[in-house]
């Protein structure tokens, strides 16, 4: 089966078309600047490698798939000769609460559950919603899947998940942690037994998901126990821009000071913190590693900030599990920056974990690095949550419609 992946934000959409047979990747693109002048779909035939771009204006998303649709099947940069070529499209939805705790075909029902989600995450599920919609008006008999970045973690026990606020709170507003990059964790941890031949069971394990945006999660025999993102996005790691953990009264204290709205503090927590509020260079590893080996000294205490949270995730997770197996590396930090990977592994051989500066010396691609020596085995592993959604898709239209 061909599955259509799709990825909507508000004014953005990402997209890839994956021959499920062989799971082989045929295209993928961007269209940006949806609704805003200067839209523009940027479409790579991967068999070619060749690019295309066409700047056109797309006012809404309905535009915006129809670029893409009209994208994969042109006779020069196309990959397939028919839609009708395409067996179903799996959407990702960042928020499905604790109503969807994995996959689903999407149906009148869900998608209205979906809507409803997005008092809880208002910026990611409405451009979701949107181009589910947009794809059903483009492709009414091609079954659509909706894949949760939630999903995964709705394993995770109460003592996990609840806050220690007052109860009513939980049962009235469903303020509980969802945790997110869901996916991710879940595409790194199959793929970490795969390659080590062993059964996800059988193993503890320790995802680090580090990019723009960061969290660590504890899979224990298959079943997430805990991650540090919580209610929304903005817990947990110290990230490119956003603040994780603080203490909460830190934000009444300065909004009382600085005469700042909840919309305002919300900006500062999510745009103006993190390695950037650190710094005041760069949200980007790449800018502060520049910075840091000219002696900037902001720049190299944001860098061991950010590491000295992600081994305080990694450290509480072993002690959650009562011990480690595996801890994997993965996403834009976590695949390229492997002298962030050797500040966070660095003197934890008591917890049995070693790195091999030789084989850490890689990036963007699977890798062992942990020493000969090391109990724990450490794992780089690109992410690749496209193909997990395209796995599920054709998981639940298989399931569920029988196809
Ligand atoms: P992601 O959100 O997974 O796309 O990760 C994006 C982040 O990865 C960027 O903001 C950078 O901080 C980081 N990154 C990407 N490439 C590198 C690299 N070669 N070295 C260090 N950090 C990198």
């Amino acid at each position: 089966m061909k599955v259509l992946v799709i990825n909507c934000g508000s004014s953005s959409l990402k997209y890839q078309v994956l021959d499920m047979n062989g799971e082989k990747l045929m295209a993928k693109g961007l269209v940006e600047r949806i609704g805003i002048d200067g839209s523009v779909i940027t479409h790579t035939k991967v068999i070619t490698g060749e690019k295309w771009k066409n700047e056109t204006p797309m006012e809404t998303h309905k535009e915006a798939i129809a670029q893409v649709l009209s994208a994969i099947v042109d006779p020069d940069h196309g990959v397939i000769d028919d839609m009708s070529e395409i067996g179903a499209v799996g959407h990702r939805v960042a928020h499905g609460g604790e109503k969807y705790k994995h996959s689903l075909v999407i149906t009148p029902k869900v998608l209205e559950g979906i809507e409803e989600l997005s008092a809880l995450a208002p910026l990611h599920n409405p451009p979701a919603v949107l181009g589910i919609r947009a794809c059903q008006e483009l492709m009414p008999d091609t079954p659509m899947v909706a894949v949760f970045d939630t999903a995964y973690h709705q394993t995770m026990p109460p003592e996990s998940y609840i806050y220690a606020l007052p109860y009513e709170y939980y049962t009235k507003y469903h303020v509980r942690r969802y945790g997110f990059h869901g996916t991710s964790h879940k595409y790194v941890a199959h793929r970490a037994a795969e390659i080590l031949g062993l059964k996800e069971e059988d193993l503890k394990i320790i995802t680090c998901h580090l990019g723009n945006g960061a969290s660590v999660t504890a899979i224990k025999n298959g079943r997430v126990i805990d991650t540090s993102m919580g209610f929304t996005p903005l817990e947990g790691l110290v990230m490119g821009t956003r603040c994780g953990d603080i203490d909460p009264s830190i934000m009444t204290y300065i909004a009382d000071r600085e005469h700042l709205s909840s919309a305002e503090i919300n900006e500062i927590m999510n745009k103006k913190s993190g390695v950037l509020g650190i710094s005041g260079i760069s949200s980007d590893f790449r800018d502060l590693e520049e910075a840091a080996k000219d002696g900037n000294e902001r720049a190299q205490l944001a860098m061991r900030i950010f590491a000295h949270r992600v081994r305080f995730f990694i450290g509480a997770y072993i002690a959650e599990m009562n011990g480690v197996d595996v801890i994997v590396f993965t996403a834009g930090v976590g695949e390229n920056d492997f002298g962030m990977r050797d500040i966070i592994c660095d003197n934890l051989d008591n917890l049995g974990i070693h790195l091999d500066l030789i084989r850490n010396n890689v990036r963007g691609k699977e890798a062992l690095i942990s020493a000969d020596d090391s109990k724990v085995k450490v794992l780089l592993i690109p992410t690749n949550e496209e193909l997990m959604i395209a796995r599920d898709t054709v998981w639940r239209v298989s399931v569920e419609l029988g196809k």
